[in-house]
């Protein structure tokens, strides 16, 4: 089964280089490209990061593309199965400069390997509802691109929760009905409120990337079998497995484990929908790559 992987970051940070290794892969161009061979992974989406960003897009979006070379903003060695989402700095972004932010944002929405654009809120100490954003989301309305937004967890204590809850999504879903809404990581461990987002809305899909990170290892599912039963049931509840999309949030997760238990959390006749062509719809610029 041809997959495509709707949410990891291909990004030369030291923190990656250690997360990978505890997932027992390397974060490089080369062992990433062994691991899509290896796991039909056909496309990947990777996620614009926005640390060390010394502007408001972040320096970050050639940067995450900068394993396999040194920084190239004209080439930046992106491998072609792969496009990219636009990060969002949300706190250097002003009600004053939030126009101009959106315009410097469309510079790279002529390119097609960009996708859509990133929110990291908790992360950043902003609202995804929050005005300053309102041109970002008319940019994404304008070129068809999908808003993706983290939710739940954080990767470190300085971050603040409650930006990041799923609910947060449901104002601007519901306030920007053209406009198509991921909400990663479906909140986790808010995993009901992401999932009652998503059928409320039609303009709402989930990704279940990040939901473990490291080598889980065969056995972790029936171990875990308490979580999986309550991700499960609320996901059949949803009962919409056009909204769902697989996710890897490399270099966090060990590849293969994570593609186990995924098969195993969602049910066989879903599985193409929810591993490739839902991915294929929400971020569909990808279409026009492949
Ligand atoms: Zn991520």
């Amino acid at each position: 089964m041809k997959i495509i992987d709707a949410h990891m970051h291909y990004y030369d940070i030291d923190k990656f280089y250690e997360v990978a290794e505890n997932a027992g892969h390397e974060n490089t161009a080369a062992c990433w490209q062994q691991i899509c061979q290896e796991n039909n992974i056909v496309f990947a989406v990777a996620m614009g990061n926005s640390e060390d960003a010394p502007s408001r897009y972040g320096g970050s979006t050639p940067r995450l593309i900068n394993l396999s070379g040194p920084f190239d903003e004209k080439n930046y060695n992106q491998p072609l199965s792969m496009g990219y989402c636009l990060g969002v700095k949300s706190e250097d972004i002003t009600l004053a400069n939030a126009e101009k932010t959106a315009q410097e944002f469309e510079h790279y929405l002529s390119d097609p390997h960009c996708l859509g654009i990133k929110f990291y809120p908790g992360y950043r100490p902003v609202f995804i509802y929050d005005e300053r954003h309102y041109p970002l989301f008319e940019l994404a309305r304008h070129y068809n691109v999908p808003v993706a937004v983290h939710t739940g967890d954080t990767a470190t204590p300085a971050a603040k929760l409650r930006y990041a809850h799923p609910l947060t999504v449901d104002e601007v879903a519901a306030d920007f009905p053209d406009v198509q809404f991921v909400i990663c990581h479906c909140g986790n461990p808010w995993l009901l409120d992401a999932t009652e987002v998503a059928t409320k809305n039609d303009n709402v899909a989930v990704d279940l990337s990040g939901l473990l990170e490291g080598i889980p290892g065969p056995h972790f599912y029936r171990q875990n079998q308490g979580y999986f039963d309550y991700l499960g049931m609320w996901l059949r509840y949803m009962n919409r497995w056009d909204k769902l999309m697989y996710g890897s949030d490399w270099p966090l997760i060990n590849i293969p484990d994570y593609i186990a238990i995924m098969r195993q959390l969602i049910p066989e006749e879903h599985q193409e929908a929810f591993f490739y062509s839902n991915a294929l719809r929400v971020y569909s610029r990808i279409q026009k790559i492949l």
